[in-house]
């Protein structure tokens, strides 16, 4: 193990909440404790907060937008977020230890995630003052000018796997709007998230502009999703729960996006370039151990490459090693012991042939939450491995013959998220990428950099909505119509 593990500077965040720029204990007192998944040992515990706690959030939120954060001109705004980016920046190593520990994601994709983090402050914060009206040609007499204004009190609710990133997305596009936030991140992880929150208030941030409040998802998340004072809800996780935000949105009659799972496909067309397309492969099944919501947990392999790339594909998985999560790892450990359960549940139960199996370091602490990769194929397109999100660094091989039957495959899940093409064809990368039903489609290359500028959302069970990237702008803010007449 190296030092990640027992890094003993790191600042941890205490067991409270962050309500109208004070640090409070949740109401009735009540803590849960945070386990890493690195030994699986309790490390730290957070806030297990209640409606009531949720309910004081939301009102610091809408006392902000009265008070300070509400008369900051957009500009002030923006330069308040950029001044934070800087704080980021320079905290960023100290940021990226503690999600590791808390994470347990290896240090190399913490620090990729800080760095998403700060550009998305930058990003937003840039912005702030950029996104204006038109004025709209109408009848003789009459001004008409369209402007854009904040929804109001926006709710956050962000899940474990990337905590950093959506928070910045989310948040950042938010209160660039000039809205007033409460997050609500996952009890799995979430205290890189309070440790932003506090550098947040040191660099200026007005009391009540970010407001987190921890808990489990049952309770604080529902009482946040449901509460009538929140104007917009902005979700991350899984189709199950998204649901559930949705029905709370429409009681309510809130907009809300919704960002949820997938099953996304790599195609790769007999023309291709194998070794251009192998590590990127493997890497998107891998990173994160699996646990990415665009994650290529499909290859989709045309009949005449079959055996060639399954056995390139075989070597590589065979080389990964879950390992705890220092400076060599590339698969850490899952997040939890029921995630774990769960990928090994879906390993069991296949009936297709197993391909290759990566490893297990053979000195990975005992509590820790590890699992070698899997790839298995040829897997049936209709079976739960093709099917259903397994969260895990399992990979499902498929085999097809012609264009039109890997578009059917492809497109033959209820999600859709993002899809990779592996072609040379110029005309076919044009035909599949429109065929795709799906939020992003990547043409010989997959998942690059962080695409913090990028528009990103899903169709049908990945969600709706597109966060990210200037677009996101527009959902966090509302537009108003102004006719003047004038004599
Ligand atoms: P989850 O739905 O279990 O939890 C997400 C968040 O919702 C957590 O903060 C949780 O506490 C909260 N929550 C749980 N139950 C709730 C309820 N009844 N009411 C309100 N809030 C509730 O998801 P997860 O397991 O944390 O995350 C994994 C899922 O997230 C996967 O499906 C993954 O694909 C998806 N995801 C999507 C994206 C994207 O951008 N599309 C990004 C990352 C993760």
């Amino acid at each position: 193990m190296d030092e990640t593990m027992t890094d003993q500077s790191l600042t941890i965040p205490r067991p409270l909440n962050l309500i109208g720029g004070t640090w409070r204990a949740a109401a009735l007192g009540r803590e849960l404790p945070m386990i890493s998944p690195i030994d699986g040992m309790r490390f730290a515990s957070i806030a297990d907060s209640g409606p009531e706690d949720v309910a004081a959030a939301i009102d610091a939120a809408r006392a902000a937008l009265g008070g300070e954060w509400g008369g900051l001109t957009a500009a002030e705004r923006g330069r308040l977020m950029l001044r934070l980016a800087l704080r980021l920046e320079a905290e960023a190593e100290a940021l990226a230890r503690l999600e590791t520990r808390d994470n347990g994601k290896p240090i190399a994709q913490s620090r990729a995630d800080m760095a998403a983090l700060v550009r998305y402050f930058e990003y937003y914060g840039g912005a702030a003052d950029k996104l204006h009206g038109e004025v709209i040609p109408f009848l003789n007499g009459y001004d008409v000018m369209s402007l854009r204004e904040a929804h109001g009190v926006t709710g956050h609710i962000i899940p474990w796997n990337y905590p950093v990133q959506i928070f910045g997305r989310s948040v950042g596009a938010a209160l660039a709007m000039g809205n007033a936030t409460v997050t609500k991140p996952a009890e799995d992880a979430c205290l890189t998230i309070l440790r932003i929150g506090e550098l947040a208030g040191e660099v200026g941030f007005p009391p009540g502009a970010i407001n987190i409040v921890t808990g489990r998802g049952e309770v604080a998340g529902r009482a946040l999703s449901e509460h009538p004072g929140v104007d917009f809800i902005s979700f991350t996780g899984s189709p199950e729960v998204g649901q559930a935000i949705q029905i709370a949105a429409a009681r309510n009659h809130i907009p809300c996006t919704l960002e949820l799972g997938g099953k996304s496909p790599q195609i790769v067309f007999e023309d291709a370039d194998l070794d251009a397309a192998l590590p990127v492969i493997v890497n998107a099944i891998v990173q994160n151990g699996g646990q990415t919501c665009s994650a290529g947990s499909r290859v989709l392999i045309q009949r005449g490459i079959w055996d060639r790339l399954t056995g390139m594909l075989a070597t590589r998985f065979r080389a990964v090693e879950a390992r705890p999560s220092g400076e060599d790892a590339v698969l850490g450990p899952l997040i939890s012991a029921r995630q774990m359960a769960r990928v090994q549940a879906y390993i069991d139960a296949t009936t297709a042939p197993l391909i290759a199996r990566g490893t297990v370091a053979p000195d990975v602490p005992a509590g820790g939450f590890y699992i070698a990769p899997a790839l298995f194929g040829p897997v049936d397109p209709q079976s739960p491995l093709a099917q259903d999100e397994v969260f895990g660094p399992v990979l499902a091989a498929i085999p097809f013959d012609t264009e039109a039957e890997a578009i059917a495959i492809a497109n033959g899940t209820e999600y859709g998220l993002a899809a990779g093409i592996w072609t040379r064809d110029g005309d076919r990368q044009a035909r599949v990428a429109r065929a795709m039903r799906c939020g992003q489609v990547y043409i010989n290359g997959y998942g690059a950099g962080g695409g913090i500028e990028l528009p990103f959302g899903g169709v049908r069970k990945s969600g709706h909505g597109r966060e990210k990237g200037f677009v996101a702008l527009s959902e966090f803010s509302r537009l108003k119509t102004i006719i003047h007449r004038y004599g």
